[in-house]
């Protein structure tokens, strides 16, 4: 079965693999008394991962038939609403704006092993990380695989490179707009499509147990981030309230079941924050809650975020805290921090344009 998003009655385009939008096209032309080739599914397909956003731009499409693609579809494409871009590194970061109206944000970075783009899972998030800026503007909804897939369309057309890998870390929590993301790695991944390698691709969750355990009977070649941020209970569960619910106890027993299923290493993300887990003790229980684990463990310097008062830890803790891991024979790096000067990190631009429109339309009231 197809599942199609539906918008005033006409199907999400480009959410569908070329199978799928064969047979949805057939289904729709049938309908209408007409016949539709079968290699038409295809054609569209590459037309749609080009980044065109209308069915017009489809010059090897007859009239015909694309004005039935117009009455009977839509393209999500995002468009661009603002763009950042970095006089230190290059980087660039857009503000993309919906065909609701909604905004999210996505990043494009350069390193040596290719272009990045760091992806939305959702307009907003909801699992309430005390330090992250997607929590502030509230959760509106969950983005569709094709809304996913366009943000790294969009973002590969304005700069007019290719884009080799994607890291699913910008607004939002994927595993919980799971079924929609599962589709969009389907997608992205397609031979037809931008087709990149599932090992280029990078999904980060905050820890909702059940879905990675999902995840890992699906046995995807991705590599899995676990957003840990803190070495005990109690702490993880004053930063991060879906600690609540699933203890860092059943976090860290359903990554050993990752692991042990794929063979793959997870790699596990620390956020060090002055005074809250950045001392000589918690480098010491972080050795012993992942002992034995096949995993890696990347440091984000915190980044600051107005409304916030946590502070990033100072230089010479996070050395120090990095030394006690090594030295238990963990391999750890600290994230190169790119785009500093266009606060590169996502959520802030979403959540400074919902209070910037909330004034302006408090100031018309
Ligand atoms: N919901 C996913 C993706 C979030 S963003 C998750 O929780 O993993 C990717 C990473 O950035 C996560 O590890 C997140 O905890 C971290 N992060 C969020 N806000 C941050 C901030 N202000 N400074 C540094 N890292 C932050």
């Amino acid at each position: 079965m197809i599942l199609v998003n539906m918008t005033m009655n006409k199907i999400d385009i480009s959410s569908l693999t070329p199978d799928e939008l064969s047979e949805t096209l057939a289904n729709v032309f049938s309908e209408r008394g007409l016949k539709i080739e079968k290699f038409r599914a295809k054609q569209i397909f590459a037309w749609l991962t080009s980044g065109v956003s209308s069915f017009d731009e489809m010059t090897n499409i007859s009239k015909n038939i694309r004005t039935v693609l117009s009455e009977c579809f839509y393209i999500a494409l995002p468009q661009i609403e603002k763009k950042l871009v970095s006089k230190i590194d290059g980087t660039v970061k857009y503000l993309f704006r919906l065909h609701d109206g909604e905004c999210i944000e996505s990043v494009f970075m350069r390193y040596e092993h290719g272009n990045t783009v760091c992806i939305s899972s959702q307009a907003g998030c909801r699992m309430g990380c005390r330090f992250c800026a997607s929590t502030i503007a509230g959760f509106t909804r969950n983005l569709t695989p094709s809304e996913m897939l366009g943000q790294v369309i969009a973002a590969s057309r304005d700069t007019g490179e290719r884009v080799s890998n994607i890291v699913m870390m910008g607004i939002g929590e994927p595993l919980d707009n799971y079924d929609n993301v599962i589709k969009f790695l389907e997608l992205v991944n397609h031979p037809d499509g931008l087709c990149i390698g599932y090992r280029h691709i990078s999904l980060s969750t905050c820890g909702i147990v059940p879905r990675i355990l999902e995840l890992s009977k699906r046995n995807l070649p991705i590599t899995l981030s676990i957003s840990l941020h803190s070495t005990s209970q109690e702490a993880r569960a004053h930063l991060m309230p879906i600690a609540k619910k699933y203890s860092l106890d059943e976090l860290l027993d359903a990554c050993r079941k990752y692991i042990a299923d794929g063979g793959r290493r997870i790699s596990f993300e620390y956020t060090m924050i002055e005074g809250q887990n950045d001392t000589e003790e918690d480098a010491k229980r972080l050795c012993s809650l992942l002992s034995g684990m096949l995993c890696h463990i990347n440091f984000i310097p915190l980044n600051t975020v107005d409304g916030r008062d946590y502070r990033k830890s100072g230089k010479e803790s996070i050395q120090k805290f990095i030394s006690i891991l090594e030295k238990r024979g963990f391999t750890a790096t600290v994230r190169r921090r790119l785009g500093s000067d266009i606060d590169a990190s996502c959520g802030q631009l979403r959540a400074s344009k919902i209070s910037e429109d909330e004034k302006a339309i408090a100031d018309h009231l």
